[in-house]
Formats: C-alpha cells, structure tokens, sequence
C-alpha cells in the first residue's frame, strides 16, 4: 500500500492525509492508555473493533439525521473521514453515576441519575483536560453560542439513540464521551460528530448482571479486555467475519 504522509499521532488512533481534498484516513491503534496516559497498555484486536464499532454506530446515527465526519471504512483498521476542525472540548454524557462523577460528588457507582446531565472537558494534556462550565467555552472562544446550542442538541439525540440501541442488545449505556468539529462545506458551516464511539470512551454495563464491557476493565484491572470489547461487537451483530484472526494487526491491513 503507497504510504500516506502522517498529520498526527494521538493515544490510540493515528490520522493520515486522505486521498482527496477535505478528506484523512483514521487509522485505529491497539494502544491503550488511561489516568492522562499515566498508564499504558495494548489490548490485541482493539483497533480492529474499535474501528467496526465505531463505523456501525456513526451509520446508525446518519440514518437518524445526525451529521458526522464519517465516509466509510477502508480496511480492518482505517476509515476515511472528513476533515473537520476540532473542537477543544470533550462533551461526556451521563445517565448513571461512575467514574469521575462518582468521586467527585460522592454519588454511588450505579445510581441512575435523575436525569441525563452533559458536562464539558477543555482537551488539553498538560492541563490534564479540565471539567470547564459553557461561560467558559463562549468566553474564550472554543465554541460559540450557536455552536453550543448544536452541540448540546446533538449530543442528547445520540444520548437518547444510543441508550435504546444499546438496550436493545442487553447492554446499558451508562455514559460516553463525543468530540465535535466544523466541517466547512459549500461555503457554509455545520458541527458534525467527530472522533469515534467505542467502548474506549463509553461505558457499557451488561443489562442484566453489570458487568462492565468497556476500557474500565482495562483502567481498573479486571481482566478479559479482549473479550469484553468482542462481546460488545458481537451483540451488535457486527464481529468481523474472520474470527481472531483478523485481530491481530497492521499485516493484516488491505
Ligand atoms: N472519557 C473519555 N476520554 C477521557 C475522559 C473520559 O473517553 O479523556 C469517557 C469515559 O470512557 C467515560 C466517560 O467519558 O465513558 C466519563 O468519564 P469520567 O469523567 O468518569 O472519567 P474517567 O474517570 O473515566 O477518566
């Protein structure tokens, strides 16, 4: 395969130049990182599902009208997106208390919610991505008001989207993670779903016994990463067809 030029290497996906204007191939890593990359990992096969996963919900999403950066998948571990710009916040979406809300407020893990709250994160490493309030966003100029008012609405109709999807195949939609970008087309400007949607930044509890499927197996140590990530692929009717094989890495790209 010709080499593409490189535009950027982040924790667990590398971004390439596309093969047309407006357009980059992502590429889906195996690495794995948690605590601000205080802790590093590999979980075998991750790039391959996380790739499968993340195409599957990102169509399931256009088909209900919700503007995303992606095109199609190429290959096992890239797919081709639109270019957008970035938003510098990270948006989290909860509907059952975990992680960093858990400790933080002193909110027992599981606790439903009383309702969906959505919360922002200024991305920045060295900073270690800030919990930030919508005054700062506007004030400093990550986002504008309207962009806000477009996120905010997306983010509650993926949530919403989701949650029934995921119900669907016997796995709760605790909470998730989504990035935002421009995408500047025809001279106009819209905010469309960026990045992926993986159980690398979702959590995902199995409906009837809990059990998390999701990077906390890998954050807290309980084993059976693989597997968990292949079972959330395989509920979804979405393991590729080869079985482990295809899981293993770069060799097996087209
Ligand atoms: N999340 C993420 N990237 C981050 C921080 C969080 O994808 O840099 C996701 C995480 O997987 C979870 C949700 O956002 O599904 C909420 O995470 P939380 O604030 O509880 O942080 P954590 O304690 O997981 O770092």
């Amino acid at each position: 395969m010709a080499r593409r030029r490189q535009l950027y290497e982040g924790k667990a996906k590398i971004l390439f130049e596309g093969p047309e204007p407006g357009t980059l191939v992502q590429y889906f890593k195996d690495d794995a990182t948690a605590f601000n990359a205080q802790k590093k990992g590999m979980i075998t096969g991750k790039g391959v599902l996380n790739n499968r996963i993340s195409e599957f919900l990102m169509t399931k999403l256009a088909e209900i009208n919700v503007p995303t950066h992606f095109i199609r998948r190429l290959n096992m571990r890239e797919q081709l997106i639109k270019e957008v710009e970035i938003i510098p916040i990270e948006v989290v979406v909860r509907n059952i208390a975990a992680g960093s809300i858990a400790q933080r407020l002193g909110i027992p893990e599981g606790t439903r919610l009383p309702r969906s709250i959505v919360e922002y994160y200024y991305k920045n490493d060295s900073l270690g991505d800030p919990m930030v309030a919508e005054e700062h966003i506007t004030a400093f100029g990550w986002a504008t008001p309207p962009d806000m008012d477009d996120i905010v609405h997306l983010t509650l109709r993926i949530n919403d989207f989701l949650t029934g999807l995921f119900l669907g195949v016997g796995i709760t939609l605790v909470d998730f993670k989504l990035e935002f970008g421009r995408l500047y087309e025809n001279e106009e400007m819209r905010v469309v779903l960026a990045d992926e949607i993986s159980p690398d930044n979702c959590r995902l509890w199995d409906s009837k016994t809990n059990e998390k499927m999701d990077k906390d197996r890998f954050r807290r140590d309980l084993g059976k990463i693989e597997e968990a990530y292949q079972e959330v692929a395989r509920r979804l009717g979405i393991l590729p067809e080869a079985g482990s094989r295809d899981m293993k890495g770069p060799e097996t790209m087209q």
